[in-house]
C-alpha cells in the first residue's frame, strides 16, 4: 500500500544560493530545519506521497544541492519536471531580481506546460525584510506564476505553497 500511487510527479526547486531551497524541502518532507547543512546533505531528491481526491501522488522533489552557486544547473535537472518552485529571499532584493533569469532558464529547459510557483522565503525575518509583497506579486504575474510567502524556519505557509503547486499540476492531469 505504502508504495502504490496513481501519479509520479517531478517537482524541482530553483533560485539563488542561500534563499532556503533545501530547508523548504526539509520542512515539507521531514518537518525539520537545519542551519548549516550543505556539507552533510547532498541528496538529489526527496520523495513524499500526498493525497488528492482519494488519489495518491508520489512527489519527487529535486534539490539543486548547491549546483546553482556555479550557475550550471544540468539539463537533466529540468527534464521531465511537472512543477517548478522558484524561490527567493524576502531579505535579499537581488534574489528577487534574479527570478526572471531563473524563469528564462525554465523556459529554455523545461516542458512548455510546466507549472510554476514563486516563493518568497524567510517571512519570519520581518525586521530584515526588503522585498514588498506588491513588488513580488508583479514579478509573479510577469512570469505567470502564483505567489506565496513562506518561512522554512517557522513552517508558515510551507504546506500551502506545495499544495498550491500540486493542485495546479493535478488539475492539468485530469
Ligand atoms: P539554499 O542554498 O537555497 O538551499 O538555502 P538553505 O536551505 O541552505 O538555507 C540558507 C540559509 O538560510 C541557512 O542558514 C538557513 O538556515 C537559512 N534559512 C532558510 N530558510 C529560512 C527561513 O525561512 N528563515 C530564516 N530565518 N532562515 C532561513
Amino acid at each position: 500500500m505504502i508504495d502504490s500511487f496513481n501519479y509520479l510527479l517531478k517537482v524541482i526547486v530553483i533560485g539563488d544560493s542561500g534563499v532556503g531551497k533545501t530547508n523548504l524541502l526539509l520542512r515539507f518532507v521531514n518537518h525539520t530545519f537545519q542551519d548549516d547543512l550543505k556539507s552533510t546533505i547532498g541528496v538529489q531528491f526527496f520523495t513524499k506521497v500526498v493525497s488528492m481526491k482519494n488519489e495518491h501522488i508520489k512527489l519527487q522533489l529535486w534539490d539543486t544541492a548547491g549546483q546553482e552557486r556555479y550557475r550550471s544547473i544540468s539539463t537533466t535537472y529540468y527534464k521531465g519536471s511537472h512543477g517548478v518552485i522558484i524561490c527567493f529571499d524576502l531579505t535579499h532584493q537581488d534574489s528577487l531580481d534574479n527570478v526572471v533569469k531563473w524563469y528564462e532558464e525554465v523556459k529554455q529547459q523545461a516542458d512548455l506546460n510546466v507549472k510554476i510557483i514563486l516563493i518568497g522565503n524567510k517571512l519570519d525575518l520581518s525586521q530584515q525584510r526588503v522585498v514588498g509583497s506588491d513588488t513580488a506579486q508583479q514579478v509573479a504575474k510577469q512570469i505567470g506564476a502564483g505567489y506565496i510567502e513562506t518561512s522554512a524556519l517557522t513552517s508558515q505557509n510551507v504546506e500551502k505553497a506545495f499544495e498550491l503547486l500540486i493542485q495546479e499540476i493535478y488539475m492539468q492531469l485530469k
